[in-house]
């Protein structure tokens, strides 16, 4: 059975919603196809905020937010993007206020800001707020907000349809074919439906399942950008990975950057707040991954606690009016996770893997591009953390990815509405799901053979080990072997669960797939890339080196499986690269 409509978008997270949202205003016969239930995104766990340069605390401009934005991403990012990025944040943030977000308040009515890493007055003299925020559960009220403007719309859902192909029409999408639809498997019962559709948008997150301690759900297995790379889309930029400097010891999870937005204060072992050492005017709101750096010297030299691999988050002097009003929630992750009460003790914590920069490489309109002189993939769209636009570059600031979703999740839609006007209905085979079908029947059916979960476990050890917030050629090489090794054993992975309802053990094999990709991608671009930036650092290499290196990787997969890296150049337009001194 094939279904039909003009426009699906594949992910119901902050971009996936607002994509969705404008495909119904404009009135688009259209569907969102999510492997979870809406709500359930990922989406809902952002905590800090979202910036704008609303300056409702005090003076601020969309300049200022456009050139932080590029310098906290290294330079790496394209400057055209990051105005669009700078400017759409205001209306978007104010389109939200307007659709119910029940944002903080300042005393006189509008929407509260506070001060987050990277985001600076004038041009870096010192820290701005910007980030605007409804306590920390920011993304909870971006979602709920978004889902319920979707169903006043009428906004069509595949809920718990997992999508695990692209329907492509006149050949493969990195050589001049269109995106046709996709194939998902219906998680109640196993079918395999094909829906037909002249635009395609890939919204599908993020991807920190490959490292062991992350801040991501279980869910964030990077399978759009995934199953672009299998159809010959390259990805791009993939060794920007970044660590957020504050995650719960051993668990990974998110202690909101909001906490030191807010003052709260890192220190050593000696009780010294150590990032003076680093970056003596923005001291602890510098950009992520400088802080992460910074604490894993502190731990090399000794000073962690109690000679141990984490620091404090040291909240206690805020008191408990600003900790009840505005940090709750992740005040209370540490009394839940760490049995720690953050009003009288400071909180261990350790970096933890966060965000994907790279990811679909796509222009600011989110049409996926495929090669580097940006040629457009027909009917392919890509928005939220799955794409790279790229306005984040080696490194993304606080808050300036839901900011992303908001202002490239409306691209997207109302670009794929205007894109369809005048597109028949894409020709596609009959059996258009049996390739799939073979892969996933092939699981299912082997009666033994590898576990994916301790597949799963090798794989996390090796990239939070060799491919994390440090990295030299022996570990990455090493991380490369391993992964090689893991694809292999892979061939011959097996599930308990051989049913057809709610089949998540299935499903977990096949997500383990998607992150082989992406982890074999971002080791073969991290290896080419033989100098540090952002949030790639590589101690055989510390400099920064825009002779060689100012360019996006792209990484596509040759017919004999090796993957080929080319390069494309950083568009610039305001901001020549100067050294990132905080
Ligand atoms: C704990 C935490 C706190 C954060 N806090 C902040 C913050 O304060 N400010 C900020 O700017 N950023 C923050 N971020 C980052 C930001 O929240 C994410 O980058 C962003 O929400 C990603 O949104 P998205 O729409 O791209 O995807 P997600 O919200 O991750 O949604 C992905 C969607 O894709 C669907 N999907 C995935 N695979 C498939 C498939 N195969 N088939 C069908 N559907 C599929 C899922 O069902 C889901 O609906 C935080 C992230 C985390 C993890």
């Amino acid at each position: 059975m094939i279904l039909d409509h003009d426009a699906l978008v594949v992910g119901a997270g902050g971009a996936g919603l607002w994509a969705a949202l404008e495909l119904a205003k404009a009135g688009v016969n259209s569907a969102v196809l999510t492997k979870l239930y809406p709500t359930r995104s990922h989406t809902g766990a952002a905590q800090g905020g979202v910036c704008a340069a609303l300056g409702n605390q005090e003076e601020d401009h969309w300049e200022w937010h456009m050139f932080d934005t590029i310098k906290g991403g290294d330079y790496l990012v394209d400057q055209d993007a990051a105005e669009v990025l700078a400017r759409e944040a205001i209306e978007t943030v104010i389109e939200l206020e307007h659709m119910g977000l029940p944002f903080n308040r300042t005393p006189d009515g509008r929407i509260d800001q506070r001060r987050f890493g990277g985001h600076t007055r004038n041009y870096g003299e010192g820290p701005v707020k910007r980030a605007c925020f409804a306590a920390d559960r920011t993304g909870h009220m971006i979602l709920q907000t978004l889902y319920q403007q979707c169903l006043k719309h009428g906004v069509k859902f595949y809920d718990e349809y997992h999508v695990v192909d692209l329907v492509t029409e006149g050949g493969d999408l990195g050589a001049g074919g269109r995106a046709a639809g996709v194939v998902a498997y219906r998680i109640a019962d196993g079918e395999l439906v094909t829906l037909r559709s002249k635009a395609v948008l890939l919204a599908t997150g993020g991807f920190g399942r490959m490292f062991r301690v992350t801040s991501n759900a279980y869910s964030l297995t990077g399978d759009g950008v995934a199953l672009a790379y299998r159809h010959g889309v390259p990805m791009e930029d993939m060794e920007f990975y970044q660590f957020h400097p504050t995650g719960i010891v051993g668990i990974g999870i998110l202690l909101s950057e909001a906490a030191r937005g807010e003052g709260g204060y890192l220190l050593d072992n000696d009780g010294f707040r150590f990032m003076e050492r680093y970056a003596p005017k923005l001291m602890e709101l510098a950009p992520r991954d400088m802080v992460s750096r910074a604490i894993y010297q502190e731990i090399r030299a000794g000073r962690g606690i109690n000679g141990k691999d984490y620091v404090y988050l040291d909240v206690r002097h805020l008191g408990r009016k600003v900790i009840e009003e505005k940090l709750p929630d992740i005040t209370d992750f540490a009394r839940v996770y760490q049995g720690v009460e953050p009003l009288t003790e400071p909180v261990p914590i350790q970096p933890t893997a966060h965000y994907a920069m790279g990811g679909i490489g796509t222009n600011v309109f989110a049409q996926v591009v495929r090669d580097a002189n940006n040629t457009v993939v027909p009917g392919l769209y890509a928005a939220g953390e799955t794409a790279c636009v790229s306005v984040h570059g080696a490194n993304r600031l606080g808050t300036n990815s839901l900011v992303d979703l908001l202002v490239f999740g409306r691209r997207a839609g109302r670009q794929m509405a205007r894109d369809i006007m005048g597109v028949g209905t894409p020709q596609i085979a009959d059996d258009a799901a049996e390739a799939v079908r073979g892969e996933i029947e092939a699981i299912r059916g082997r009666a033994k053979g590898e576990r994916k979960e301790a597949l799963r476990k090798e794989l996390a050890d090796v990239m939070m080990d060799d491919a994390g917030v440090y990295r030299t050629a022996e570990g990455l090489e090493r991380a490369r072997d391993k992964v090689q090794e893991l694809r292999g054993r892979y061939a011959n992975v097996s599930v308990d669960d051989k049913g057809t309802t709610f089949n998540t053990d299935l499903l977990e094999a096949r997500e383990l797939g998607y992150l082989l990709d992406c982890a074999e991608t971002m080791v073969a671009a991290c290896i080419n890339r033989k100098e540090s930036r952002g949030a790639h650092s590589r101690e055989d290499f510390p400099e920064r080196d825009d002779v060689n290196f100012l360019s996006h990787s792209l990484a596509t997969k040759g017919a004999d499986g090796a993957i080929n890296l080319a390069y494309k150049p950083v568009t610039i337009t305001k901001f020549q690269p100067k050294p990132r001194v905080y």
